[in-house]
């Protein structure tokens, strides 16, 4: 019998060998670890923008890595191709010391550090807390991207060489997180309120037609990042078509602005995005 692993809500505690629902965690003897670690599947210089974080070093570029595997299911995953996937797919094998070294090399093309993102990448937390020891060590930043539906003991491990975070606020509809998403909206927001205090923050909601695109979701949502700080960047991205929600049609523009409007009454700083 394994011990269970402790990153998720879901607790999975798989037979020896076998791997957890994120297919990123794996049994072996008997502790449930990272099975990805250090394998890449994405690596690219990107703007600091694109991450999206508007107030930390804007302007700048950010070696942004990811692996494979999610913590959560979401049926409009626009990565599900490393999120979710189904057979086996192409992994560059990058030990922390070698990623520490490429983003060094980097800084010369404007690069400030790395960018833990694309897929769930506290699902192989223990690669994060290892290349953001190497990459601090280098005077360079450490970002993470995430979904937080993590506990708090790996963000504790995590939060000592974490300078940056956006973090996904998908809904504030516990029954959609937990039978849409396959998540745990209480996770999230716990994880939320720990980040805030020991790094820079912003949060993003995809708003999706039909589903949290109302001003009253919109409301509760900015409300309660504002009860946090007022001065959270919050980001209305607007939705393509993607994944298993592909015959959806995208946001309307004129949607994303009028919730960014209305998120405005309660946050000094909000951000529309993909309009
Ligand atoms: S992180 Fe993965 S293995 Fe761990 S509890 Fe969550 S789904 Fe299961």
């Amino acid at each position: 019998m394994s011990e269970p692993c402790s990153v998720c809500w879901r607790h999975c505690a798989p037979p020896e060998g076998g791997r957890g629902v994120c297919g990123g965690r794996q049994t072996v003897n008997g502790r449930v670890v990272s099975a990805n670690y250090g394998q890449l599947t994405a690596l690219a210089l990107d703007p600091i923008e694109k991450k999206p974080l508007r107030h930390f070093h804007p302007g700048s570029r950010i070696l942004s890595v990811g692996s494979y595997g999610c913590s959560l299911h979401c049926p409009f995953c626009q990565n599900h191709e490393i999120s979710m996937p189904a057979g086996r797919i192409p992994v560059r094998n990058v030990t922390p010391e070698e990623l520490a070294q490429l983003a060094y090399q980097l800084k010369e093309e404007g690069n400030i550090g790395v960018a833990y993102t694309y897929n769930e990448p506290l699902i192989s937390y223990e690669y994060v807390r290892d290349c953001g020891k190497l990459i601090h060590e280098k005077g360079m930043y450490n970002v993470l991207v995430s979904n937080g539906m993590a506990s708090l003991e790996v963000l504790g491990e995590i939060s000592p060489h974490i300078d940056a975070m956006n973090i996904d606020l998908k809904s504030f509809s516990e029954q959609w997180y937990r039978e849409v998403l396959g998540g745990d909206l209480n996770m999230v927001r716990a994880f939320i309120r720990e980040a805030v205090r020991t790094a820079h923050v912003e949060i993003t909601t995809l708003i999706i037609p039909g589903v949290n695109d109302s001003d009253q979701e919109i409301r509760q949502m900015a409300a309660w990042i504002a009860s946090l700080d007022r001065n959270i960047p919050y980001h209305l991205s607007r939705f393509f078509p993607a994944y298993r929600m592909k015959d959806q049609k995208p946001t309307p523009v004129q949607t994303v602005y009028h919730l960014a409007d209305v998120a405005a009454e309660y946050l000094e700083h909000v951000h529309t995005g993909n309009c």
